[in-house]
């Protein structure tokens, strides 16, 4: 049987190559890069050519501005609190609310037990934000904005470069979770407003567990890790040297792929969604028609649930992943979804394709020709659909592009 992995936004595989260049930096060149001795050979070496490459592939000017970290999270983490330590007399933030919840949930702490005031900005029914209510939030009381470049569950690009311009207009500083943008779309930093940006290794190819985060040179910062004078004295903790090494070399791929990223993977996921849609009556697209990542397709399934999507598609090989959490033991689409007002009925039946350099044709092929059944299926069960299609029509939402 074929097996499709259409989950690359949760993680990516590592690329063998990436594999086999880092394995000797397990074995024998295993020394600590702060040691003297010849263990740890030329890896402190090792660990600037990443630096370079990271500073790359997001075109920045000084390496001084890249610092490791040990993922997305941490490199989120770090942004916000230093931005909030720097400048003790604001005490407001802005986010959206549709970011990952390495943002959320640390927002969602500082607004309960520290005080803070958080702006949540909204975003419309293709998940674009709403920027009247991001111009009003903005002023000089806010510490920091964090507003995601690309969304994990749609792909909905924001854009990023005019708010941090609006941010920089009224003295505030601004950070971009780039965790699912990093490695698929070309960025620029040297050219832009963006002071601080995360970005996570396992997202492309490299293993789970590193991370950096960008900061602007002149940027004032205040380190989250306190100890040792690893990164500059700007995130102690010895270095993930493997993790770093690889890193760099993810970065070096990404810029030689590109290219191919934003016209195969893309015609891939194009075609993908066309093929489901063609064949499958009350399903969508979400997110932002102009604006969204070449591997991205998230796909509401209405009246339906994407739990047993899920399940039955992993019968037949297909990984992918539902917009649904599961919280306190009621099934909750996700909150992405919920913001951008997508009815219960296909929020719940919302299924995310994720495809990477990695995809071939004939993994999308077998995507489509095993999902229809699988939704024709479901419906027969589904306590809202008839002999003749819905019966729930009240929350019947017209797709707003096909
Ligand atoms: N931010 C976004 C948008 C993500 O998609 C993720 C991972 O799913 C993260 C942050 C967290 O990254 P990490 O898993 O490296 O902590």
């Amino acid at each position: 049987m074929h097996s499709a992995y259409m989950d690359n936004n949760a993680t990516t595989r590592v690329d063998p190559r990436i594999l086999e260049t880092i394995l000797p930096y397990f074995s024998t060149y295993y020394g600590n890069p702060s040691s003297m001795h010849s263990f740890g050979g030329d890896v402190g070496a090792r660990l600037e050519d990443a630096r370079a490459s990271v500073q790359a592939l997001l075109g920045v000017e000084h390496d001084s501005e890249i610092i490791f970290t040990s993922c997305g999270t941490e490199s989120d983490n770090t942004a916000i609190l230093s931005a909030l330590a720097i400048q003790p007399g604001r005490r407001e933030i802005i986010t959206s609310v549709v970011e990952h919840p390495a943002i959320l949930s640390l927002c969602d702490h500082l607004e309960r037990h520290e005080g803070y005031k958080v702006h949540y900005i909204p975003v419309d029914r293709l998940g674009r934000i709403s920027m009247e209510a991001y111009a009003a939030a903005l002023s000089e009381r806010v510490a920091v904005v964090s507003m995601m470049y690309a969304n994990n569950e749609t792909g909905t690009i924001f854009p990023v470069e005019t708010m941090a311009r609006m941010a920089k207009a009224q003295g505030v500083l601004f950070h971009t979770d780039a965790v699912q943008a990093v490695g698929k779309i070309a960025l620029n930093l040297r050219e832009s407003a963006i002071d601080m940006l995360s970005l996570s290794g396992h997202k492309l190819h490299a293993p789970k567990g590193v991370g950096a985060l960008y900061v602007r040179r002149g940027t004032r910062y205040r380190p989250l890790l306190r100890g040792g004078h690893q990164e500059r004295g700007r995130r102690a903790g010895t270095e993930n040297t493997t993790g770093i090494i690889a890193l760099g070399l993810a970065a070096d791929l990404a810029v030689e792929h590109m290219a191919y990223e934003n016209t195969m993977v893309r015609a891939l996921r194009d075609r993908l969604e066309a093929g489901i849609l063609a064949q499958v009556p009350y399903a969508f697209v979400n997110g932002d028609p102009e604006h969204r990542l070449p591997n991205t397709a998230s796909i509401s399934f209405e009246y339906i649930e994407g739990e047993a999507i899920l399940m039955l598609l992993s019968r037949v090989g297909i990984a992918a992943s539902s917009g649904s959490a599961c919280t306190s033991g009621s099934l909750e689409p996700s909150h992405v979804l919920r913001a951008m007002d997508i009815p219960y009925t296909a929020a719940h039946g919302t299924i995310r394709f994720s495809l990477s350099r990695e995809t071939t044709e004939a993994d999308v092929d077998w995507v489509i020709a095993q999902t229809p059944p699988i939704i024709e299926q479901l419906r027969r069960l589904s306590p809202y659909w008839g002999a003749n299609g819905p019966i729930l029509t009240d929350n019947a939402f017209a797709p707003v592009y096909a």
